[in-house]
This record gives C-alpha cells, sequence and structure tokens, in this order.
C-alpha cells in the first residue's frame, strides 16, 4: 500500500471507506483518488503487476451494482479529482472533459454557451461522465437525441497493463480501426478506465414545451403513445408512468394531484416549432385522455422535469422498498410488458408498478416492498427473473439502461445465443487477460 500512497499521495489513499453505488452499498478496504489520467494509468499498472483488483468508481448513481466491490482485497479507483474540461470550443460544438466531470455540470457548461448535451440520467448532480460512459446512460431526451455513447467522438482510456490510449478524440468520423470506442462504451468498468472524453454537442433548442396526457388504462395510454411516432411527430421525450406509479408519486405532481396512467411528452426546436410540435402532440394524446396539462412557463416545465427525477424516490417511499428493473422492449409490445409486469407481481403477492422511457420501450417494472423484509425480497428476486424472462420473449433486452452490473449477473446468457456469449467473453478475455477489471460485473 506504500506503493499506491507514493502513486497518488497519502492523503488521496483511503482505508475502509464506504463504496458501492445506490443498488448495492458497500465498503472497499482501500480506495485510492488519482488526481490524473497519468497517475490513473500507474495504478493501474501497479494493480496488473501485484494481480490486484480494481472497481472504478464514478458518482455512485448506478443502479446495478456495477461500483460495488466484491473482492475483499480489490482496490476501488474514485475519479472524482480528474474533474477538469479540459477544452471547450463553443464555436465547433464540442467538449473534452474528464471522467469526474458531473453530468450537470456538462450539461450547464454547454447551456451556458447556448449548447445542448442531450444525455440526461436522472441524477445529474451525482453521476459523471465516466459512468455515464461506462453504463452508456440514457435519459428522459434519448428518444429523439440517442443515449450517451452517441455523443461520444473519443476516449481517453487506461487499458490493461496499465496504458494510456486515445480512441477517436475530436474528430466527427473516423472508422480507421475496430470500434474500440464503442466497445468502451457500455463496459461497466471491465474492459479499462475511462479518463477523459471528447463529446459532440448541439446548438440548445430554443423552446422545450411538454404536455402530460391521464388516461383511465394502460390500454389507453399505450394507445396514444402509439398514435405520437404513427402521426409522425418529433417528440424528444415520451415517457410513461403507470397508475400504481402515480398513486405514489402524483400527490407531488406540479400541476396538482394526478392519477391515471400518465403519458409525459415534450417538444422541442425553435419557440414556433416547438409550439407547432406541442400543438400535434396535444392532439395526438387527446383521444381518451381525462385530463391535459401542458405548462409554458420556464418554472413550471423545470418543477415538471424536477418532479420526474423524484418518482423513483416516490415509488420507494411507498412502502419503504422497491426492486426496480429497466428493461426494454419493441415498443409494439409497451402495453404488454407493463400489464405482464403486474401479473407477474399477483403470482408473487407483490405490489407491482412499472414508469419509464416509453419511446424507447424502457420499462422500469418495479415490486414494492417493505424495507428488510428478507421473505418478501427473496419473492421479489424470483419476481424479477419472470420479468427479465419477459424482456427476452417480447424481443427486448434484461436492461435498456442501467447495465449488467452484478444484480443481472448471467442473465445475458438467456438472452444471447452461446456463440455471442463466447464472443463477448473472448473480448473481455483479449483486454483484461488477468480479469483484474471490475470482476464479477457484466458477466454473461
Ligand atoms: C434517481 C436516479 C435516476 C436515474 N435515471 C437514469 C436514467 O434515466 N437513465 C440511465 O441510463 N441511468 C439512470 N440512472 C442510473 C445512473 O445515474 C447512471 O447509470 C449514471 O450514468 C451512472 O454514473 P455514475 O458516475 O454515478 O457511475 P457509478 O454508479 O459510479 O458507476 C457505474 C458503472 O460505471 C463504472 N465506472 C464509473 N466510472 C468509470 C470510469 N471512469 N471508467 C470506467 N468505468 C467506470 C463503474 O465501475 C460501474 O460499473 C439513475 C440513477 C438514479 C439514482
Amino acid at each position: 500500500m506504500d506503493d499506491l500512497e507514493r502513486l497518488v499521495g497519502a492523503e488521496h489513499v483511503h482505508r475502509e471507506t464506504v463504496v458501492g453505488d445506490v443498488a448495492v452499498p458497500g465498503r472497499a478496504a482501500t480506495l485510492v483518488r488519482p488526481g490524473s489520467a497519468d497517475e490513473v494509468g500507474a495504478v493501474v499498472g501497479w494493480c496488473y503487476a501485484h494481480d490486484v483488483a480494481m472497481v472504478p468508481v464514478g458518482g455512485r448513481s448506478g443502479l446495478a451494482g456495477g461500483a460495488a466491490v466484491l473482492d475483499p482485497d480489490a482496490i476501488a479507483i474514485a475519479l472524482d479529482r480528474l474533474d477538469a474540461v479540459r477544452s471547450f470550443d463553443p464555436g465547433l460544438w464540442r467538449m473534452e472533459a474528464e471522467a469526474g466531470v458531473t453530468t450537470q455540470t456538462i450539461a450547464r457548461r454547454a447551456r451556458e454557451s447556448g449548447l445542448y448535451f442531450p444525455p440526461d440520467p436522472g441524477a445529474p448532480e451525482q453521476s459523471q461522465l465516466g459512468g455515464m460512459i461506462a453504463t452508456n446512460a440514457g435519459g428522459p431526451h434519448s428518444f429523439r437525441y440517442g443515449v450517451t455513447g452517441d455523443w461520444v467522438t473519443g476516449l481517453e482510456v487506461v487499458l490493461a497493463p496499465g496504458e494510456l490510449v486515445r480512441l477517436g478524440g475530436a474528430v466527427r468520423k473516423d472508422v480507421a480501426g475496430y470500434d474500440l470506442r464503442g466497445l468502451l462504451v457500455g463496459s461497466e468498468g471491465t474492459l479499462g478506465i475511462v479518463t477523459a472524453a471528447w463529446l459532440r454537442l448541439v446548438p440548445a433548442p430554443e423552446a422545450q414545451l411538454p404536455v402530460i396526457a391521464a388516461y383511465p388504462s394502460s390500454a389507453a395510454g399505450c394507445a396514444a403513445i402509439l398514435r405520437v411516432p404513427a402521426a409522425g411527430i418529433r417528440a424528444c421525450a415520451l415517457e410513461f408512468l403507470d397508475v400504481p406509479t402515480m398513486d405514489a408519486a402524483g400527490g407531488a405532481f406540479p400541476g396538482g394531484p394526478l392519477r391515471g396512467f400518465v403519458v409525459l411528452a415534450e417538444a422541442d426546436g425553435s419557440a414556433g416549432e416547438a409550439a407547432r410540435v406541442r400543438d400535434e402532440l396535444r392532439a395526438a394524446l387527446a383521444e381518451g385522455a381525462e385530463r391535459i396539462y401542458a405548462p409554458q412557463q420556464v418554472g413550471a416545465i423545470r418543477d415538471l422535469w424536477r418532479w420526474r427525477e423524484g418518482v423513483s424516490h416516490g415509488v420507494t417511499a411507498a412502502l419503504g422498498a422497491k426492486l426496480s428493473e429497466d428493461i426494454a422492449v419493441p415498443l409494439d409490445r409497451l402495453q404488454e410488458a407493463i400489464e405482464e409486469t403486474f401479473a407477474i407481481g399477483a403470482r408473487h403477492e407483490l405490489d407491482a408498478c412499472s414508469w419509464g422511457h416509453a419511446g424507447d420501450g424502457n420499462v422500469h417494472a418495479t415490486f414494492m416492498l417493505p424495507a428488510g423484509d428478507a421473505e418478501v425480497r427473496a419473492r421479489a428476486d424470483a419476481a424479477a427473473i419472470e420479468v427479465f424472462d419477459l424482456a427476452v420473449r417480447l424481443g427486448g433486452t434484461v436492461t435498456g439502461e442501467h447495465g449488467i452490473g452484478v444484480l443481472k449477473a448471467g442473465r445475458l446468457a438467456h438472452q444471447w445465443a452461446p456463440a455471442a456469449v463466447a464472443a463477448q467473453r473472448a473480448i473481455k478475455a483479449a483486454l483484461d487477460p488477468k480479469g483484474l477489471f471490475n470482476p464479477g460485473k457484466k458477466e454473461a
């Protein structure tokens, strides 16, 4: 351990520290906080030379246990001291930022210059660029703008056995090699450690205008969701919250208490374009709606999205705890996914609910639980397995955005053919021959 203190400074090596994430909190015997990309390289080099496992740690807002330390001898490597925006060229719509910069800081810096970084996972003060890249995080506006990887043109990353390399950069096109950048995106810290990234930005939309519609049933709400793409409407966000989710979280809805199956859509663009698309959304969502709310004031719209970020906590508060998954299914199977989640819950005598990024078919299938009840938790774990099987049966995936982490370890083998699983394992063995990068995570 003296070696690590020499590499990063004694004050940046911590013993018996709280780590893990929202889903799997825990402790690390040793946590190091390198202060530069070179120091990350040196720490990885030391770990590789001494056969010590490493767990990269970002903002710890992950929901799959990816940042949990499973091996008592592993060291956690926190990236929070790499918090510099290395360069920002508003006129070229690009930024180079280090892995520890928070999602909120990137979005704010872009906005201050009239630009927009669209990926918007729901814990922006906490999540960091490196964690977003490692999980390829999405968010409500992924429906129009895509996920984090769609905005990354280059990566600086430490690969085994401690080499700092650059993949891509400030170039918008690059097909020179295999897409190693794409491979690192979403790899959950199992192939290397991201130290910085080059990001693509776009001019910020002048206006963002939401429409919220409440329906009596999931059938009516899902029919409304399908009318949006069918009518050729370019919504930037298309979210849903089912009836029990609104029972748990609708009391705090900023437009006054709201119940029912809720669809939250948003239009953006120039003021004129956003207003036109908002009117199209309103027309498409009107059929069967019991209430429509379409705030226009910036403050009211901000309150709406802040409420949306808090929905997960509202559902947790209903009974004290929850088990929430993030399956994704083809859009035309959304209603089945939502209704089958209820059926699975009923079979296991659990209160179920769902909400999520409807336009992406991304469903947070959730079972509400009393806190600390092991017997109910065991039933919820069994129900979650059925939710994963449901996702695969509907032609979807066991995880649309949170990743496999440790919580879904082993589930990929139920989704992919054996040859595809073998290819994933071969990639891991090629890039991390000693298996030291985040062991036990993203395992097929
Ligand atoms: C309230 C709430 C709402 C959320 N909403 C969304 C949502 O809408 N969409 C969504 O996609 N996610 C969502 N999330 C999940 C989470 O916020 C994102 O996955 C986030 O991007 C994780 O970033 P982080 O820095 O907190 O990563 P961490 O939790 O610290 O780590 C996540 C994974 O990335 C790895 N990692 C971290 N940093 C690096 C690095 N520099 N190099 C290599 N590997 C690294 C870790 O080892 C781990 O496997 C939500 C979470 C919360 C708490």
